[in-house]
C-alpha cells in the first residue's frame, strides 16, 4: 500500500514516540517524526532516511512540500504523512490533547534562573507523596514543553514543568500544553532582554504561564514581578490565590534569615497559618540557592507535607549539577559523568551523547535502576534493552533490585549488582580499560563514588570547556553566515588549546561541513578519534604524503614546490594511469592565493604556471580555493581587505576557467565573518569565535566563553612587612600579608608576564595580585583580606575573569593564552 497523505488533519497517532530530531531515533515503529524547518537544520532532510530505518508516521510542512519531497512521500509504502502548515504548531497540539487527559496537579515553573533546580528539588523532595513527572533536564523550549508532557501517563500524580522563553509571545503556547495548577515564578534577572521591548513586558509575557492556575508563588521583592502580577494577572485570573514571599510587610509569607558557615536559618511569618512561625534549616548559603529552597518550601507546605517532614527532606537536599561531564579516567578510559539523576529521557540524552564519542570503541554503561517511571518494569526493561542496543553499548553493569528482577530483558552482556557498595567492594583498578564508561545513577544510588573510584586523579589545574557554549557559538556563526555558506572550522593546535578530538566530536554532530589543522599528525589524531569530516591539513610536508592519503586528508598546496612533490608522489606509486585516477580522484586539494598576507601562498605571478599544471593533471581535484585576509578585526586595514577580497576573487576565477569546474572559495576567517558578511562566498573558515573571542570587539556579548581554567590553593601563609617571596626575592612585602600558593605556573601556560602584580586571580570572589615571580609549577599571590584555605578553588579565566582581560595585561592575544595551556593541564568537558 502507498502512503496515506492527510491534509491539515488532526493528528491521530499511534506512536508512542514523538522525534524531533532524526539522530535520536531509537524505535523507528513507534514514532512519529515532525519535520522543523528551523534557523539551522531543515527536518524534511531527513524523511527519507527515516523511512529506510523504519519510521511510518511523519508530520511534514505543506510549504516544504516541492516535487522532490512529494516523489520521496508518494514512494513510501505503509506510511502515514500528515501534511499541515507548521510542524511545530501540530507538535504542540499533539501534546496538549495528551495532557488534557490527565487531571492532576501540575506545577509550572518560568523565572529567569533557578527553574532547572527548583524543579529537580521539588522532584526529590516531595518523591515520597507522588508519583512524578517532569521535564528532563532543561527540557523548557517551544519543542522541550511538547516532549516533556508527552511523558505523562496515567500512573502519574503530579506533573512539574518548567517553561522558558526568549521571545514575546512564546508563552502561550506552552501554557496550553502545561495547563499548570499551581505556578511558581522564581525571579526575573537579565537573561533573553534582547529578545523584548522592556523587563516589564518580559515579566507580562512569563505571567502568561499562570493565567489558568489556583495558586502562584512568587518572591515580591522583585519589583517588576509583584507591580505586574498586580496590574494584570489580578485582573486576568482573579480566582488565583497569590502566595507572594519576600521581606515587605505586604507579602502573603515574611521570609527572613541569617547564617552560619554552612546553613542558612529561615522563618517564614504570615497571617496564614499554613506559612505562620516556621523554621527551616536550609543546608546553603548561597543566595540562589536559599531562593531556590525557599519557593520549594512554601510549595510543600503549601501542598499540605507537614513541617517536620519538610525540615528533614530539606535537610538532606544536594547542590544540582545537571551537568554531564567528559573526563579521562584511569587505564585510558574516557568516562561521562551523569550522577544526578537516571530516567529514561535522562537516559537517552546521556546514551546519545555516548553514541556520538568515538574517542574508544568498547563502551560501557554503568547504569543504576529508573526509579519513578511510572512504566510497567517488563516494558520499561525491554525500551532499556533496545537503547542500550542501539546505542552501542557492549557491556552493561546493573545497579539495583529492579535491574535484577529484569535481567530477562537485558540482552547486552551485563554484570548485575544490588547497591553500590556491592559493585564498589568489586570494583578493581584493572575493570575497565581502553573504553567509554557512560556512569549514570539516580540520586539514592551515590554514582559520584564510581566516578571518583575511575576518575584519573586530576593534580589540581584543569581546564573545563563548556560544550554547550561552544554549541551556542557555533549557531551564532551559522546564523550569520546562513544556510548557503559553509563553515570549516579551525581545530588546530589542539583546537586553539581546547582539546581537539572532543571539540572535534561536537562538530561532527553538529554536521559542520570541514575542519582545518596545521599539521599531518593532527589530522591523523582526528580520524584516530572517529572523525570522518573532511579534513584540510595546512602545512603538509612531503614527508607526510603517505599519511595523508592514508587517512583521507586534504593538503592545502600553496606553492609550484609543493605541487611539484604532491603531484611526483601521487605518479610515483601507482603503475597504471587507472590507479593513478583511482587515487588522485580519492583525495582532493586546496589551493592557498597569497593576496596579502605574506605567508603561504601563489602570487598572482605564480598563476598562470598554476594554471599550465592543473590542465595538464585533470584528475587533480581542487576542492576549494582560498586565502587569508590580515587585518579582518580592524578598520584601518578596511581598504586593504576589500583589496585582498578583489585579488582573490579575480584570482579564483581565473583558476575556475582553467578547471572548467568551481572550487569552494573562501577568505572569511572569525573576524571577517563579523566585519564582512559581503565576502562570505562559498564557505568561511571559523576560529578564535567558535571558543568565545569575539576579535573585534563588536560581538563580544553574543558569545559565550567556552573555558574556565582553574586551579587549587596549596599553602597559605601570613606573612609580617619585610618579608620577600619568592625566586630572586622579587616580591617585597610592605605590610603583614596572607600569600596563598596556587598550584599552577607557567608550565602549566600561566605566563611569566603575569608576574609582579601584573596578573590577577580571583580567590572566593576577590582578586589577588602575583606576588613575585611565577614559578614554573607554582606562583603566590596576595590574598590579604581574603578568606582562604588550602584546598579553595582558584580562576585563572572563566566568565567573571574574561580571557581577553588577561591577554591585555600582558600585551598578549587571547590565541597565545588559549593555546598556551600546557598539555599536562587536564581538560574536563561538561553540557548542562
Ligand atoms: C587560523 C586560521 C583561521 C581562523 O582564524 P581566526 O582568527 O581564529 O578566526 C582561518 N584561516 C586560516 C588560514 C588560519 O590559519
Amino acid at each position: 500500500m502507498t502512503a496515506t497523505i492527510f491534509q491539515n488533519t488532526q493528528i491521530d497517532t499511534n506512536a508512542a514516540y514523538l522525534l524531533t530530531d532524526s539522530r535520536q531515533l531509537v524505535f523507528p515503529q513507534q514514532t512519529i517524526f515532525f519535520a522543523i524547518n528551523g534557523a539551522r537544520h531543515d527536518g524534511h532532510q531527513f524523511v527519507a532516511e527515516l523511512y529506510k530505518k523504519g519510521v511510518r508516521q511523519f508530520v511534514i510542512e505543506q510549504k516544504s512540500l516541492d516535487n522532490k519531497l512529494l516523489a520521496t512521500i508518494e514512494s513510501f509504502e505503509n506510511a502515514r504523512i500528515w501534511s499541515v502548515d507548521s510542524s511545530l504548531k501540530a507538535l504542540q497540539n499533539v501534546a496538549k490533547r495528551h495532557r488534557a487527559q490527565f487531571d492532576i496537579p501540575v506545577i509550572g515553573i518560568t523565572g529567569s534562573n533557578g527553574k532547572t533546580i527548583v524543579k529537580e528539588w521539588l522532584g526529590q523532595l516531595l518523591s515520597a507523596d507522588y508519583r512524578t513527572v517532569k521535564s528532563p533536564k532543561s527540557y523548557n523550549s517551544q519543542i522541550g514543553v511538547p516532549l516533556s508532557v508527552w511523558q505523562m501517563n496515567d500512573t502519574h500524580t503530579l506533573g512539574i514543568f518548567e517553561a522558558g522563553i526568549s521571545q514575546i509571545h512564546e508563552m502561550k503556547a506552552l501554557q496550553e500544553i502545561i495547563q499548570p495548577s499551581i505556578g511558581i515564578f522564581t525571579n526575573i534577572g537579565s537573561a533573553h532582554d534582547e529578545g523584548f521591548r522592556s523587563r516589564k513586558q518580559k515579566v507580562t509575557e512569563k505571567l502568561r504561564l499562570f493565567t489558568q492556575c489556583n495558586q502562584l508563588i512568587y518572591r515580591a521583592d522583585y519589583t517588576d514581578i509583584d507591580e505586574e502580577i498586580n496590574l494584570i494577572l489580578k485582573s486576568v485570573n482573579p480566582k488565583c490565590e497569590l502566595i507572594s514571599w519576600g521581606s515587605s510587610e505586604n507579602c502573603l509569607i515574611q521570609a527572613e534569615w541569617h547564617q552560619d558557615t554552612e546553613q542558612t536559618y529561615v522563618v517564614l511569618k504570615s497571617a496564614v497559618e499554613t506559612y505562620d512561625n516556621q523554621l527551616f534549616a536550609v543546608p546553603f548559603t548561597d543566595e540562589a540557592s536559599v531562593e531556590n529552597c525557599i519557593h520549594c518550601l512554601i510549595l510543600l507546605l503549601t501542598l499540605g507535607i507537614p513541617s517536620a517532614e519538610i525540615r528533614q527532606r530539606i535537610g538532606r537536599l544536594r547542590p544540582i549539577s545537571m551537568r554531564l561531564e567528559l573526563k579521562e579516567g584511569i587505564n585510558n578510559c574516557y568516562l561521562i559523568d551523569d550522577t544526578y539523576n537516571n530516567d529514561l529521557v535522562g537516559l537517552t540524552i546521556a546514551l546519545n551523547f555516548l553514541s556520538q564519542q568515538e574517542q574508544r570503541t568498547q563502551k560501557v554503561a554503568i547504569l543504576s535502576d529508573l526509579l519513578q517511571t511510572g512504566q510497567k518494569e517488563d516494558e520499561l526493561y525491554t525500551q532499556i534493552n533496545t537503547l542500550l542496543h542501539e546505542k552501542g553499548v557492549q557491556k552493561l553493569i546493573a545497579i539495583g533490585e529492579a535491574f535484577k528482577r529484569n535481567a530477562q530483558f537485558i540482552k547486552v552482556e551485563a554484570q548485575y549488582f544490588t547497591t553500590t557498595n556491592d559493585f564498589l567492594a568489586k570494583l578493581s583498578t584493572h575493570s575497565f580499560r581502553d573504553s567509554l564508561v557512560l556512569i549514570k545513577g539516580a540520586r539514592p544510588f551515590q554514582f559520584e563514588r564510581i566516578v571518583h573510584r575511575l576518575q584519573q586523579k586530576v593534580h589540581g589545574t584543569v581546564l573545563e570547556i563548556n560544550l554547550d557554549a561552544l554549541t551556542h557559538n557555533l549557531n551564532f556563526y551559522r546564523n550569520r553566515v546562513g544556510n548557503d555558506t559553509r563553515i570549516m572550522v579551525m581545530v588546530k593546535a589542539f583546537a586553539y588549546g581546547s582539546g581537539s578530538a572532543e571539540v572535534a566530536q561536537l562538530l561532527q554532530f553538529h554536521r559542520v561541513d570541514y575542519l582545518a589543522v596545521a599539521y599531518t599528525d593532527e589530522g591523523v589524531q582526528l580520524r584516530q578519534n572517529g572523525i570522518e569530516l573532511p579534513i584540510m591539513v595546512m602545512n603538509p610536508s612531503p614527508s607526510t604524503f603517505e599519511k595523508l592519503i592514508e587517512y583521507q586528508l586534504e593538503p592545502e598546496i600553496y606553492s609550484h614546490k609543493i605541487l611539484d612533490e604532491w603531484l611526483s608522489f601521487q605518479y610515483s606509486g601507482p603503475t597504471t594511469e587507472e590507479e593513478v585516477k583511482d587515487e588522485m580522484q580519492e583525495v582532493p586539494i586546496h589551493i592557498k592565493l597569497d593576496t596579502g598576507m605574506h605567508r603561504l601562498g601563489f602570487t598572482e605571478v605564480d598563476l598562470p604556471l598554476l594554471i599550465h599544471k592543473l590542465q595538464q593533471f585533470p584528475t587533480l581535484k581542487v576542492a576549494s580555493v582560498f586565502s587569508h585576509l590580515a587585518g579582518a578585526d580592524e578598520a584601518i586595514h578596511n581598504e586593504f581587505t576589500r583589496s585582498q577580497y578583489e585579488r582573490f576573487v579575480s584570482g579564483a576565477s581565473l583558476l575556475e576557467q582553467a578547471l572548467g569546474y568551481q572550487p569552494l572559495r573562501h577568505i572569511l576567517n572569525s573576524a571577517g565573518i563579523v566585519r564582512f558578511p559581503d565576502y562570505k562566498l562559498d564557505m568561511v573558515r571559523l576560529g578564535i569565535g567558535l571558543y568565545g573571542v569575539e576579535v573585534n570587539r563588536l560581538e563580544q556579548r553574543a558569545l559565550q566563553q567556552i573555558g574556565t581554567f582553574k586551579t587549587v590553593v596549596s599553602q597559605v601563609k601570613h606573612l609580617p612587612a619585610g618579608e620577600t617571596i619568592g625566586y630572586s626575592r622579587n616580591g617585597i612585602l610592605e605590610k603583614a600579608s596572607s600569600i596563598a600558593t596556587i598550584a599552577i605556573g607557567y608550565a602549566d601556560g600561566f605566563d611569566r608576564r603575569f608576574s609582579k602584580g601584573v596578573g590577577k586571580v580571583l580567590i572566593n570572589g576577590a582578586l589577588c595580585p602575583v606576588v613575585g615571580n611565577v614559578c614554573m609549577d607554582m606562583t603566590m599571590v596576595d590574598a590579604t583580606g581574603v578568606t582562604v584555605q588550602e584546598g579553595d578553588e582558584v580562576i585563572i579565566f572563566g566568565n567573571d575573569l574574561p580571557i581577553v582581560q588577561l591577554a591585555d595585561q600582558i600585551g598578549t592575544i587571547s590565541y597565545e593564552l588559549l593555546t598556551g595551556i600546557s598539555e599536562r593541564v587536564k581538560r574536563v568537558f561538561y553540557k548542562e
